[in-house]
């Protein structure tokens, strides 16, 4: 996969993208990364790519000819044309759905915001709009840094034990089971016997239940288009109605 990101800042990135899962990405040739400066394609000697807003109001848009100049242009740099992503609090709210369909994508091109946002016409060369969420960042950069970092852990090898990903929270619509490492014992508080008893078939089954507990406790609202079958339905009642009594005392 290649992802391209267009930015007024885009040295950000690179201590990111270097680091950790995303650097092993790139070293094995999973991932491809490249950040463009907005400001290569503007004409003028102060490199401006702002400008004040029509009918007043705070602060400055980015405008839409240098952002149009270069998604033009970054377009054309390679075989594959890249889906264009712009990040903005006007876009669709990302969630693991969203990144596991990005994660098909061969090329994805980010495009970042700064100051109060861009000029309404640049946002037509969006083939999406993806928000982190209902707040405002500062600039569009670390968006796309969250959403690709949720997109190149789904790159097939990256993270080198193809289960994790798919046991992961969200990846089945409900939150990840309960986890324990050493020691099995901490000042009293047990790792339940079952996670040290090597039967697999009773782990897994533990970790199902577990994983419907913990979405029944933190985020109940997932469990609306969960698949469950009844005997799941049982337990999720009875996970439901002892929340409500907790909550009650
Ligand atoms: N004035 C804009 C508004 O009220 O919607 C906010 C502009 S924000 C200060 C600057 C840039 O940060 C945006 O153009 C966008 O690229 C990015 N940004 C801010 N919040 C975001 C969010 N929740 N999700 C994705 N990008 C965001």
């Amino acid at each position: 996969m290649l992802i391209e990101t267009l930015s007024v800042f885009p040295e950000v990135f690179e201590p990111y993208m270097s680091a950790s899962i995303m650097g092993r990405a790139r070293s094995m040739g999973a991932l491809d990364f490249c950040a463009y400066d907005l400001r290569d394609w503007t004409h003028d000697r102060h490199r401006t790519v702002d400008d004040a807003p029509f009918g007043g109001g705070q602060g400055m848009l980015m405008k839409c000819e240098p952002i149009y100049e270069a998604v033009e242009d970054i377009r054309t740099k390679h075989e594959t044309s890249p889906h264009i992503i712009f990040v903005t609090p006007c876009g669709a709210s990302f969630d693991q759905a969203c990144a596991q369909r990005l994660a098909c994508h061969e090329r994805l091109l980010f495009v970042c915001g700064r100051y109060e946002g861009m000029d309404e016409r640049a946002l037509d060369l969006a083939d999406e709009r993806i928000s982190l969420g209902d707040y405002v960042l500062t600039g569009g950069e670390l968006a796309a840094l969250v959403i690709a970092d949720a997109v190149v852990r789904l790159i097939p090898g990256v993270l080198g034990d193809e289960k994790s990903a798919v046991d992961e929270s969200f990846s089945d619509g409900l939150l990840e089971y309960a986890q324990y490492t050493r020691p099995a014992d901490y000042h009293g508080k047990q790792v339940p016997d079952v996670l040290l008893s090597g039967n697999h078939a009773a782990v897994d089954a533990w970790r199902r239940k577990s994983s419907l507990e913990r979405t029944a406790r933190f985020r109940p609202d997932l469990l609306e288009q969960a698949e469950l079958s009844e005997q799941e339905r049982v337990w999720v009642k009875q996970f439901m109605d002892q929340r409500a009594h907790n909550e009650g005392e």
